[in-house]
């Protein structure tokens, strides 16, 4: 999506450690039209799919979530939640993730009675790495028996193994900028044509 990766041309930091930061629009100050112009995309990658649910994660995912929900009929975004506390009451779906930014590993749970055994749900994030986070949500998805339409992510980095693996997997994997290579030191940015 040419506006998207003019965008991280524009404003995006490559740090060391492969971070590329982009707080400026996309995860902490908010562009929402750019978030809407996003939703439209997706709609437009996904048109004649079926999306009953939209799943992201916190705390990034939601906003782009809940504007793209926009495009698909309004239909409810679910995120899932960061926690330390152990509910064993088995009300919740919990799985562990390794935070690619962070370091650390932590627990995410969604509430069982907010996600319906055979409803379709598109998967939505703003970044894609190693697919952590992803495959956290992923067998979530599983356990709870729901469809897997497809997965939309706004930056995969095409560098690191995420991406390649869920695609061989089978997942209608649409990332809107895929970044092919970035230089901390040049702050040079490469796309994948797409
Ligand atoms: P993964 O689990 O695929 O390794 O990483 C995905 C998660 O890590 C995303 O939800 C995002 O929050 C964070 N992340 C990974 N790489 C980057 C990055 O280069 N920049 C930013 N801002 N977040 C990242």
């Amino acid at each position: 999506m040419r506006e998207l990766e003019e965008r991280i041309i524009r404003e995006g930091i490559v740090r060391e450690g492969e971070v590329l930061k982009v707080d400026s629009f996309l995860n902490h100050k908010c562009d929402v039209a750019l978030y809407d112009h996003m939703g439209a995309e997706w709609e437009r990658l996904f048109a004649g799919k079926p999306v009953d649910k939209i799943l992201t994660i916190e705390a990034s995912g939601i906003g782009i979530a809940c504007v793209a929900a926009r495009h698909f009929g309004n239909v409810p975004v679910v995120f899932a939640r960061k926690t330390e506390s152990i509910n064993l009451d088995g009300s919740q779906y919990r799985t562990q993730i390794h935070s690619y930014t962070h370091g650390r590993d932590y627990h995410v749970i969604v509430a069982k009675r907010f996600l319906t055994p055979g409803e379709h749900v598109l998967v939505i994030d703003d970044f894609l790495a190693n697919g952590c986070a992803l495959n956290g949500l992923l067998e979530i998805c599983d356990a709870a028996g729901v469809s897997v339409t497809g997965i939309g992510i706004a930056i995969e980095k095409g560098f690191q193994p995420g991406g390649k693996s869920l695609r061989e997997r089978g997942y209608d994997l649409q990332s809107l900028a895929i970044v092919e290579a970035m230089d901390p030191k040049t702050g040079s940015i490469v796309f994948r044509e797409q």
